[in-house]
């Protein structure tokens, strides 16, 4: 079954001060617009609707919580460097970003989302800047590798691991597509790590 096949939507904030109490364990969902951060956190869930996978890129500006129980968390960021929102938006929302990302002492890891068409874009570099020295875990799905022939979605692979294992510690990487669903036991493997500690296993029914 898949593992996080259970997450239902908890709660969405517009802003700071509407997220809930730190408590459990979470992990980020971070990309750049239309990257397919949407369609990956519907396939590791297995719904089709989960997270609204988004018409107009951009325009989903909210902090969702998806609850997988137990206190542990999906949490879904909203999308950056969508050029046609208005500059005061994107500025609140870099500062949000930035100040969730650096402040919120539960996140176990961040799950980074790219075209594996175009990795490493200078807002991507940005957030691995801000988050890598936080010293958390970071896990790049590079999604849509459908789009690429085997070969060439390889290379990209490599080319990627190379630069994060020069630029920034704690990275982890691996292709995804959510058309294919592939990579899904792979990122669930990563993820899975975070939240749930090797005792989480032990069923509730042991005396
Ligand atoms: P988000 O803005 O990062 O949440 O991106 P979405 O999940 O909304 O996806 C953006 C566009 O890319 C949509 O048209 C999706 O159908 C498409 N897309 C997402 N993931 C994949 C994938 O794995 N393969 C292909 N071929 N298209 C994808």
């Amino acid at each position: 079954m898949p593992l996080f096949q259970n997450a239902t939507f908890h709660i969405s904030a517009h802003k700071l001060s509407e997220l809930p109490p730190p408590s459990g364990i979470e992990v980020a969902f971070a990309g750049r617009s239309n990257a397919g951060k949407s369609s990956a956190l519907n396939t590791l869930a297995n719904h089709n609707r989960l997270a609204f996978v988004s018409k107009q890129p951009g325009r989903t500006q909210l902090i969702n919580f998806f609850s997988l129980g137990n206190d542990r968390f999906l949490v879904d960021l909203p999308g950056y460097g969508y050029a046609k929102v208005p500059e005061a938006m994107r500025k609140h929302w870099q500062l949000t970003l930035a100040t969730y990302l650096s402040q919120r002492p539960c996140i176990g890891g961040l799950v980074l989302v790219m075209d594996c068409r175009h990795p490493l874009t200078p807002l991507d570099r940005q957030m691995l800047d801000w988050y890598s020295p936080s010293g958390k875990p970071i896990h790049v799905l590079l999604t849509k590798s459908d789009k690429l022939s085997r070969q060439a979605a390889n290379q990209t692979l490599q080319q990627v691991r190379k630069e994060l294992e020069a630029n920034w510690g704690n990275c982890s990487v691996q292709l995804f597509s959510s058309l294919k669903k592939q990579g899904v036991e792979e990122a669930e493997a990563a993820i899975g790590r975070w939240l749930f500690a090797p005792e989480d296993e032990v069923p509730d029914t042991v005396a």
